[in-house]
């Protein structure tokens, strides 16, 4: 049973989990029900609203908190005028802005769904269940949460629950290490900051990359160490990545590649031991999480939805339905990219809003299929700033353009880099270079080969200062 308008690289069965059922009835109804309160849940419901401004949507979080985008949690929210407890912070004009996408106050909130029933008020403009979703049940339009209690809906259903942070293999003592995400993760780690000398971050990809690079400069001794040779090494070729913990160093971190963890305590004295497989160790204050994540895609295996064998994410059609009723968008899918030919998994904010978008206005009847190419940006420090697009894997072949520099420190200031499959671009990180995402998308979309290279860089304008 393959999904409807599936690809034929969708050949995997869905699990035969048998959907929640049961016989209690509903304590209340409402047009539609979105599970998770992230970028992609917000996208969706702007959308829904462009077509039926009057729409009775129930968002439902167990986060708690109102709709907000997680970027600034790694960047600018280390920065100087930033507000900890208000989650506001400077933008790159200066203006003050802060992480919601709708002022907190606008959404009715609430723990129960009864008090969420009917029209919203004057002066709200959206409805917040603070609650988890356990299960989905598309032929009888219900969703159950983990307190017992059913609610139903009318018109559809969106499941935008994102992701969660891959765990650890060993435990750490508590309230010594934070496996970090939210916006409350940031709020903690704010005020152990203050309160520490040393932080321990294990991992290298783009969370503990940008995090290492914020908190270098909050005079705070930081460690971070991770199992590869260098920083970010899944996604950059291995001289970029050896280049990037070369900046890293330069900022004044502590950097450990090649230490694999295999145990943790607490010693009175001197902190978290982390222990290494070689016999040694790590001492830090505090310990900061960031494996990578896992998609929250329990609610659609339990409703007879496939899921991606191999990376766990919610399967969708090209208009981004489960099964039919059922929509999908954000980190937690698993989407047919129609340009690069392949099923795909991407964790970025551009894919959050617009698979949202896309989403939201098939919950309205648009049938619209998801053609994005989504593109991701990321900073690590002051000197690498970073745009892409595409498939961005360490183990493909790549051709990289560099602005010619004088000075070695300066080697890789400004650049492209083609990833290349089968002779074709499939992937292009535009390396402290701005302005070109349209371009490198054309280039995706039109599967150009690595004998236009020469003609294709030279869109990028990389020699240009
Ligand atoms: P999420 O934001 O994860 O939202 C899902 C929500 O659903 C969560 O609140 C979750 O608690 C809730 N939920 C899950 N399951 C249930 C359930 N069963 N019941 C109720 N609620 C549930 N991307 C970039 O492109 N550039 C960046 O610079 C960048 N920086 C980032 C910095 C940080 C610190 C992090 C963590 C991510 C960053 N990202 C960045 C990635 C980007 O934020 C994500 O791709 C985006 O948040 C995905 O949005 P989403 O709505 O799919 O999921
Ligand atoms: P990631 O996928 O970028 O990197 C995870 C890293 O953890 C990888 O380098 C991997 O080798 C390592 N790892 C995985 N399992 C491990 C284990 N058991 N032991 C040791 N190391 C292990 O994820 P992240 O850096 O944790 O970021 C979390 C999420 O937030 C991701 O979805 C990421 O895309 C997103 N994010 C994006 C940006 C951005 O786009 N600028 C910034 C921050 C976070």
């Amino acid at each position: 049973k393959n999904l409807p308008n599936a690809s034929p690289t969708l050949a995997w069965e869905r699990k035969s989990h048998v959907p929640h059922t049961t016989s209690r009835s509903p304590e209340a109804s409402f047009g539609y029900i979105f599970v998770g309160a992230g970028t992609a849940s917000f996208a969706a419901e702007e959308a829904v609203r462009e077509k039926d401004p009057n729409a009775d949507i129930l968002i439902i979080s167990d986060e708690g908190l109102p709709p907000y985008q997680r970027p600034p949690l790694s960047k600018e929210l280390w920065l100087e005028g930033a507000d900890v407890q208000q989650l506001t912070f400077k933008d790159w004009r200066g203006g003050n802005r802060d992480i919601f996408y709708a002022h907190p106050s606008s959404y009715l909130t609430s723990a129960s769904a009864s008090e969420l029933k009917g029209p919203l008020p004057s002066g709200k403009s959206g409805k917040l269940l603070v609650a988890k979703v356990v299960a989905v049940d598309p032929s009888k339009k219900t969703v159950s949460l983990d307190n017992g209690v059913l609610l139903s809906f009318e018109r559809g259903v969106l499941l935008a629950t994102g992701g969660r942070p891959r765990q650890p293999a060993f435990s750490l003592p508590e309230g010594k290490a934070t496996i970090y995400r939210t916006a409350n993760d940031y709020q903690q780690l704010e005020q152990i900051t203050k309160a520490t000398k040393s932080i321990l971050i294990i991992g290298n990809g783009f969370l503990g990359s940008e995090l290492a690079a914020a908190l270098s400069s909050r005079g705070v001794n930081i460690t971070q160490a991770f199992e590869e040779d260098g920083h970010l090494a899944l996604t950059l070729p291995r001289y970029l990545s050896q280049w990037t913990t070369s900046r890293i160093r330069s900022q004044g971190v502590n950097v450990l590649p090649n230490t694999r963890f295999t145990s943790a305590k607490e010693d009175p004295k001197r902190g978290v031991v982390v222990e290494t497989s070689d016999g040694g160790s790590v001492v830090a204050d505090h310990v900061v999480l960031t494996l990578g994540v896992q998609p929250n895609s329990e609610v659609a295996k339990g409703a007879r939805m496939a899921v991606d064998p191999e990376k766990g994410g919610i399967a969708v059609n090209s208009f981004l339905e489960a099964v039919p009723g059922v929509y999908a968008a954000g980190d937690v899918i698993s989407f047919q990219d129609t340009a690069l030919g392949q099923r795909r998994q991407f964790e970025h904010h551009d894919h959050a809003v617009m698979s949202g978008k896309t989403a939201g206005s098939n919950l309205v009847g648009a049938k619209t299929p998801y053609t994005h190419q989504p593109m991701f940006w990321f900073e690590v420090g002051p000197e690498i700033n970073c745009e892409a697009v595409g498939i961005l894997d360490a183990t493909l072949p790549t051709v990289g353009v560099w602005a010619k520099e004088d000075q070695a420190e300066k080697r890789y200031r400004k650049g492209v880099v083609f990833y290349l499959r089968e002779k074709q671009v499939v992937g292009i990180l535009m390396w402290n270079l701005f302005g070109k995402i349209g371009t490198a998308r054309r280039i995706l979309e039109q599967r150009r080969m690595v004998h236009d290279i020469s003609e294709i860089a030279g869109y990028f304008d990389v020699h240009d200062s």
